[in-house]
């Protein structure tokens, strides 16, 4: 949420680059970091587990500002996944546009009640959020427009949040556990399963490298599409979100319509 504190402070990124929240091991420069910051905001206890007991061991005590428990942001669960890691709920909650849209604006407020003299300036940014991040959703409204109630294959179940806003079919998980790798007989069942239902857009996550995607893309013919779900290839900034969100929605517009031109 740099947009947030777009000129007034830099954040540390704890999570930088291309460390999934669910593979993270906790060094002594995020130790510092933590132990440095008088606001720590996350995403929550169900994705970040490290976090707490890296807070209560500092001596200093930073206000927490948590995605997930933000009111008015309602958690989902997949009926037939509740054995994936996170627990029964998905917090992989920022796939929603107007969940970030929300976090930001309560961000601000937060923000604003710590730092009052840059009140205006946290509003002003969350406003100018909000309009970057409408833009991008009405770009991908058309871009997945032909892609609505289209199932997919995925790696881990990381798009729920996605799939509902935009309309898309509920995703064919491969690992319910994402540090858990899916063995032969779960990789001919989901085999079948694709074979059966026609789906060809297959996805596969540079943080989880799983020759299963590609074992059952190649035995089906189609090419696995690369999702980057963790912004890697962009720049963290302001305009981070918007710009990440189109382009993951692009990406997986172009897995449905490859998927089209081989029926
Ligand atoms: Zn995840």
């Amino acid at each position: 949420m740099l947009a947030v504190t777009d000129g007034i402070s830099q954040p540390d990124l704890l999570l930088d680059g291309n460390i999934s929240p669910h593979l993270f091991q906790v060094k002594p420069s995020h130790i510092r970091a933590v132990s440095d910051a008088e606001v720590v905001v996350w995403a929550g206890e169900g994705i970040e587990r490290f976090l707490p007991s890296m807070v209560e061991n500092q001596n200093k005590d930073p206000v927490m500002i948590s995605m997930a428990d933000h009111v008015g942001i309602e958690l989902r669960a997949r009926d037939k996944h509740s054995d994936h890691d996170h627990g029964e709920l998905d917090y992989h909650l920022w796939l929603d546009p107007q969940n970030a849209i929300q976090f930001a604006t309560l961000l601000a407020s937060e923000l604003s009640a710590i730092d009052p003299s840059n009140a205006d300036q946290y509003q002003h940014n969350a406003a100018d959020f909000t309009v970057g991040v409408q833009a991008a959703t009405e770009k991908i409204k058309a871009a997945l427009s032909t892609a609505v109630g289209q199932q997919y294959l995925i790696y881990h179940d990381s798009l729920q949040y996605l799939e509902n806003a935009f309309g898309l079919g509920e995703a064919i998980i491969v690992a319910p556990q994402p540090q858990v790798q899916a063995g032969g007989k779960r990789l001919r069942a989901l085999h079948n399963t694709l074979a059966e239902q026609q789906i060809g857009c297959l996805i596969s996550e540079p943080q989880f490298q799983s020759p299963v995607v590609n074992s059952i893309a190649h035995d089906l013919g189609v090419q696995p599409v690369m999702i980057d779900p963790l912004a890697v290839a962009f720049e963290p900034g302001a305009d981070l979100y918007a710009d990440w969100l189109l382009d993951l929605a692009t990406t997986l517009a172009d897995c449905f319509a490859a998927t089209k031109s081989h029926d």
